[in-house]
């Protein structure tokens, strides 16, 4: 079992014993998932139930707190990832976020990798919640090469907490320094966000891979998914019958940009049905008779859209068709 540090736990206890609660519902994502019968060992030394949830956890969105509540619980902690900076809909319950940051050294990749920055002189970084820690080091680094940094702060009204913090329904904190800067870094692992941020904005976006250590230029993979989303909207044209998409966590709540998607959708002479449920997934549509799905649900679903073997657009994209 991968440990958590004693300290962190500790503090993760008195937070619970701080909230009152008698007993605690307690969510992490896949790769943390190896921690949960530590924490709910330690709450049950501190006198305190916990109900372990086994269930997948993809995001800060992701709140199991009607069924918590159901079971009787109190509180909610939610291990892994950053909370909202606004949320979408209240939660059922009092709900703590304990973030992991994750261990990386950017030094390598950056350093190789410099070659690829210097036709920009005004960058803007971002990252996702567990690496923020890495933001001013990166800054520091990069200042000493001559490089001027911004670090946007993102929108009051956005779904991200902190400077620098992008998710993959937020991309604020770029967004709000795109006039400043001449191209973006993001450090980070997987493609999803470099892919999301590169979609985002106007500007070059090179990702620094913590993961393979490599520094990578977006822009061939931007323009091989626009292809594929236009391409996606020009199939939804000739669609008559449209399943619009929207998950039931708590954290996503997407309903009105469904309902309007729908309305329009109507007024262009197509057959619309709102399809809810919790994780989105193509063996749950079986029975249904749809050509074209609008996603409402976490822009992650683009990842997998080929697995429903019909057109997925955007909300967005239900205005050009
Ligand atoms: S909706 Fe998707 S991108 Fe946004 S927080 Fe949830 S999992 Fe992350």
């Amino acid at each position: 079992m991968v440990s958590m540090e004693r300290e962190r736990l500790d503090l993760l206890i008195s937070k619970a014993r701080l909230a009152g609660a008698a007993k605690v519902f307690v969510q992490a994502p896949e790769g943390l998932k190896t921690q949960l019968q530590e924490i709910g060992s330690a709450l049950e030394k501190a006198g305190i139930s916990a109900v372990l949830s086994c269930e997948p956890c993809y995001g800060a969105c992701d709140m199991r707190d009607a069924e918590a509540r159901r079971l009787g619980c109190e509180l909610l902690l939610h291990i892994g990832h950053a909370g909202f900076g606004q949320m979408a809909a209240k939660p059922a319950l009092p709900v703590i976020y304990e973030e992991c940051p994750l261990e990386a050294d950017p030094s390598n990749a950056l350093g190789a990798g410099m070659k690829a920055l210097e036709g920009f002189r005004r960058i803007g970084l971002a990252t996702t919640a567990q690496y923020l820690y890495m933001l001013d080091s990166v800054k520091r680094l990069l200042e000493s090469k001559g490089k001027l940094i911004l670090i946007g702060n993102g929108s009051a009204n956005g779904r991200a907490k902190y400077p620098g913090q992008v998710l993959g329904c937020d991309y604020a904190a770029a967004t709000s320094i795109e006039g400043r800067v001449d191209a973006f870094l993001f450090i980070g692992t997987g493609r999803f966000h470099a892919l999301g941020l590169a979609a985002a904005v106007g500007k070059p976006v090179l990702f620094l891979d913590l993961e393979n250590n490599t520094l990578e230029d977006m822009s061939s993979e931007k323009e091989r998914q626009e292809r594929i989303r236009f391409a996606s909207i020009e199939k939804a044209k000739g669609c008559k019958n449209f399943g619009i998409l929207v998950s039931t966590k708590t954290g996503q709540a997407n309903f009105k940009a469904a309902e309007a998607a729908k309305a329009k959708l109507e007024s262009k002479g197509k057959s619309a049905w709102l399809l809810a449920m919790d994780a989105i997934a193509p063996e749950k549509l079986l029975g249904l008779k749809l050509d074209c799905l609008v996603n409402c649900a976490c822009p992650r679903l683009a990842e997998d859209a080929a697995q429903f073997r019909k057109p997925v657009i955007r909300p967005e994209d239900v205005e050009r068709l």
